[in-house]
């Protein structure tokens, strides 16, 4: 292969990359093959868009036209935007309902999540089903997800530049969903839709912030009450705050009650 040849398919390489990533809008516009004599032969017309440079699975981080929550998770599954990857036994789209009124979203898939495909399914899951039962849902009422969709090696915490090359689809989710508060679980994603990347849990806890129009609350990650119990009665109290102001947004109503002590 001489240099020129060698250069194209780097070229081609990173418009691939830019087309999964959604920004190939940026500059496939502007390439002309005539600026690229080496790459007749991977694209015998010249002037023509060789084979190379042809979208591989769509992946960009929007919907498209009227497609479903389900059709846009089965279409971004086999993505390889960052590192987790290489790593994944099973993609973690999300489960529950796709019109949902209210949106937990964790930090990033577990090793049973990993096994199954959907997420919290293991003994945090188990703790989470209680505590979404505890305000009168059942899981098939309202909609899980988490920051990454693809499991971080050894139970890590997702990086910032995996949450940043994930965090399309977690908008594109919003926006399919539209629901009307997020319950987050963790402090990841509570930084993350409170604006305050980085803050500690005790600062967020108990405030009602807001993301693009949707009221968000925040409360302790499962996996983390399952290592403090102490900290349940502090999540049954953002469980309350995130029922009642789901009540004020206007949400449909639940299946169950609120548990109260006593009732
Ligand atoms: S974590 Fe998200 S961005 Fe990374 S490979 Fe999985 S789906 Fe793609």
């Amino acid at each position: 292969m001489d240099n020129r040849s060698e250069l194209y398919q780097l070229a081609a390489q990173f418009l691939r990359q830019l087309e999964e990533r959604g920004e190939a809008f940026l500059l496939l516009e502007n390439i002309n093959l005539a600026d690229y004599p080496g790459a007749q032969a991977a694209a015998p017309e010249a002037g023509k868009a060789p084979e190379a440079v042809k979208p591989g699975p769509e992946l960009s981080g929007q919907p498209r036209p009227g497609e479903s929550l389900e059709a846009f998770g089965a279409r971004i599954a086999s993505c390889t935007r960052c590192r987790l990857h290489e790593s994944r036994t099973k993609f973690v789209f999300g489960a529950g309902h796709p019109g949902a009124d209210m949106l937990f979203i964790g930090e990033g898939p577990g090793a049973e999540e990993d096994r199954q495909g959907l997420p919290f399914v293991g003994r945090s899951g188990q703790l989470l089903t209680k505590i979404i039962a505890s305000i009168g849902f059942t899981r098939e009422e309202i909609y899980i997800a988490n920051m990454v969709k693809c499991r971080p090696p050894g139970n890590r915490d997702p990086r910032p530049e995996e949450i940043e090359e994930c965090n399309g689809y977690l908008l594109t989710q919003l926006e399919l969903i539209k629901p009307k508060v997020i319950v987050t679980l963790g402090r990841f994603s509570a930084g993350y839709f409170h604006g305050s990347p980085g803050a500690a849990m005790r600062d967020l806890r108990g405030q009602i912030g807001e993301f693009h129009g949707v009221k968000v609350v925040s409360t302790y990650h499962p996996a983390a009450l399952l290592r403090n119990s102490n900290w349940k009665r502090g999540c049954w109290e953002d469980m309350l705050l995130a029922r009642k102001v789901y009540d004020q947004a206007g949400g449909r109503a639940s299946s169950g009650a609120v548990y109260r002590p006593g009732n």
